[in-house]
């Protein structure tokens, strides 16, 4: 499968950059996380993206944000001639994105997509990817991490997530893993809530993992890495 990092900015976004958005091509086309400048990096290649899946780690902004234009290009503007992708969702996320919707625009503007909800634990099939979601900690909001397969090869990405084992076993034995590490160092707020990990928290689940290659996401661009340390750039594509 091919992979390219469409956006990886953290929270904020570094300069010139899009938030979280990774594009799996194989069989066929599915978006990892739609953050904000997702869709129009997208829309450099062709006039209204044709994926076939998109599937949201959790509901910060900057993990799902390009969902609401989306919606309206979908139903005002080229969009319209496209199929609707399949939006899977953290379990809740239908209603979750119905109370959104009434905000941001109208009640059921979200149902431009086929709307699904994974179930923690359970694989499923987002066309000719088998993808299973995995819970980790991240702040009090229910997240995911994402292992992804073609039967060939897997990816895994850590979505936000503070330390766990749960990252080691989402990365275990993949073929690439690509993983936050959004801190200066392995501590936050004097709350002792956790939610993000250091450079050498993403390098320790790395290890732990066994998996071939290790690429660094999320990481705001001020924020140097070690020696040998893979960071992604918006634009980049591996083969997995
Ligand atoms: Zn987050």
């Amino acid at each position: 499968m091919k992979l390219t990092i469409v956006g990886c900015s953290p929270a904020w976004p570094n300069p010139g950059g899009a938030q979280s958005g990774y594009l799996v091509e194989g069989s066929g086309r599915v978006l990892l996380d739609c953050g904000p400048g997702v869709l129009p990096r997208l829309r450099e290649q062709e006039p209204w993206p044709r994926v076939d899946a998109i599937v949201i780690t959790h509901f910060h902004l900057d993990h799902w944000g390009d969902l609401v234009p989306w919606t309206f290009g979908s139903m005002f503007g080229p969009g319209r001639e496209v199929p609707p992708p399949q939006l899977w969702l953290p379990p809740g996320g239908k209603d979750e994105l119905g109370r959104f919707g009434e905000k941001l625009g109208f009640a059921g503007m979200f149902d431009a997509f086929d709307l699904r909800e994974y179930v923690e634990g359970r694989s499923f099939e987002a066309d000719g990817l088998t993808i299973i979601p995995v819970r980790v900690p991240h702040y009090q909001l229910q997240t995911y991490a994402l292992r992804a397969t073609d039967g060939a090869s897997t990816l895994a990405y850590s979505g936000d997530s503070a330390p766990s084992p749960q990252l080691a076993e989402v990365g275990r034995d993949a073929d690439l893993f690509l993983c936050e590490a959004t801190l200066k160092e392995g501590r936050e707020g004097g709350d002792g809530l956790r939610g993000h990990l250091s450079a050498d928290e993403a390098i320790a689940a790395f290890e732990e993992s066994g998996a071939r290659r290790l690429v660094i996401i999320h990481r705001p661009e001020e924020l140097p890495l070690p020696d040998g340390i893979e960071r992604a750039s918006d634009g980049d594509q591996y083969e997995v």
